[in-house]
């Protein structure tokens, strides 16, 4: 029986890091291809081309990098790969995961993993990590899924996945939602049927800035009140609550809202933001009301990802259909 073709990227992060020398540190130095020997049973299971595109901690990743990575998976499934694995860093694993969401075009399935172990700790989840992650990317029923992250037996939506503890094994989440899937005995399972999915066009420069920030009790407005004039083309904040700021911020804000746009999402870690609950100035009413778009349960990092990808296409205008679509909801 011919076997599916599946491609995998490495790009580094912990599953590819060891230290030189006792004590100082452990830094990426393992290739994808001698990762792949961690994994000899792959072998019975798919004829597969791995490529070490990358050795980088994933906090050194750019979207420059990223589009290539892109442009390589989209590659491999014109010669043939049923699905694709991108194995690196977790610390950026839920941006990454989210901005190849939404410019995946195929139904084959691109799957996102890494460890939280580095490749020579006892113990380490690399290999069972990636394993899994191939197991996914070739299954038929991962197929229409977009982009899933896999780790530690769990499958995750790109659209609702975080990284939501700094150094356990069981380090993403994906809160509200849930994982949308696991590993029963090396089959990916799925508690959800595949949502609609929504896919942008290439951007087509990368030179746009997307500014974040965070609201925080007593905090000034100096960085907020400089924001235009620093050159940024879009400002995310990560609001209070259910997406508030404070009546001072609310008064920056819709200055800068007038010239770019604004969304105001949760920094709580959960949950969405309101449209129509409070009417203080600063609330989400009042935001509104001053030119920011509220961003549902996509959370602060998630829609910096999608205004600066709007940005790149010329498509900002449509921030508030693609914010509507709320991803999470229909996961
Ligand atoms: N701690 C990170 C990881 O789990 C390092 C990185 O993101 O590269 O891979």
């Amino acid at each position: 029986m011919d076997l599916p073709k599946l491609a995998i990227a490495a790009l580094g992060g912990t599953v590819s890091m060891q230290a030189r020398n006792a004590g100082e540190g452990v830094i990426p130095t393992v290739s994808g291809e001698t990762l792949l020997t961690s994994i000899p049973e792959l072998a019975t299971l798919a004829l597969v081309n791995i490529e070490t595109l990358g050795m980088l901690p994933s906090a050194s990743l750019d979207f420059e990098l990223l589009l290539s990575v892109l442009s390589w998976a989209k590659f491999q499934v014109k010669q043939g790969a049923v699905g694709v694995v991108i194995i690196q860093g977790t610390d950026t694993l839920e941006e990454a995961a989210t901005f190849f969401d939404y410019l995946w075009p195929h139904d084959f399935p691109l799957v996102l993993t890494g460890a939280m172990r580095s490749a020579a700790q006892p113990g380490a989840d690399g290999p069972a990590n990636l394993l899994d992650a191939c197991r996914v990317a070739l299954a038929a029923n991962s197929r229409q899924r977009g982009v899933q992250v896999v780790m530690n037996g769990q499958i995750h939506q790109a659209c609702s996945v975080r990284k939501t503890d700094s150094l356990a094994l069981q380090a993403f989440s994906s809160p509200v939602a849930g994982p949308t899937g696991l590993l029963l005995e090396d089959r990916a399972c799925y508690l959800r049927p595949p949502r609609q999915r929504m896919v942008l066009p290439l951007p087509q420069k990368t030179t746009q800035k997307v500014a974040m920030l965070e609201a925080s009790l007593s905090a000034d407005t100096l960085l907020l009140e400089n924001i235009i004039a620093l050159g940024y083309d879009g400002l995310v904040i990560a609001g209070f609550g259910a997406g508030h700021v404070s009546q001072r911020w609310a008064t920056v804000i819709e200055h800068i809202a007038e010239k770019i746009p604004v969304i105001i999402a949760t920094r709580t870690g959960s949950g969405s933001t309101a449209k129509v609950s409070y009417g203080f100035a600063g609330g989400e009413m009042d935001l509104i009301r001053k030119g920011a778009s509220m961003a549902g349960f996509l959370c602060p990092r998630k829609a910096r990802i999608l205004l600066w990808l709007l940005l790149g296409c010329q498509q900002e205008h449509e921030l508030a259909g693609y914010l509507k679509g709320d991803a999470l909801l229909q996961c």
